[in-house]
């Protein structure tokens, strides 16, 4: 087995900024930007005032699911 390493919370803090604040993070480990990808579900349209944003650093693997707020302000 290969060990599944992790980021850490304070680096998944760092990286929920600065991606609700309109950027891509990159991974802390890596220096490359996270990809988005989206996750299934059938949300659209429906309203949701959140939404899950999986994040993937394309270098390590490493990912991060986050929920985002949406729907009231920006
Ligand atoms: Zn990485």
């Amino acid at each position: 087995m290969i060990e599944q390493a992790q980021y850490t919370p304070a680096e998944l803090k760092q990286m929920r900024e600065v991606f609700v604040g309109g950027s891509m993070p990159e991974c802390p480990r890596c220096r490359v930007h996270m990809t988005e990808r989206p996750i299934g579900g059938g949300s659209f349209g429906l309203g949701y005032a959140r939404r899950r944003e999986w994040l993937i650093c394309p270098n390590c693997r490493r990912s991060a699911i986050y929920d985002i707020k949406r729907g009231t302000r920006n």
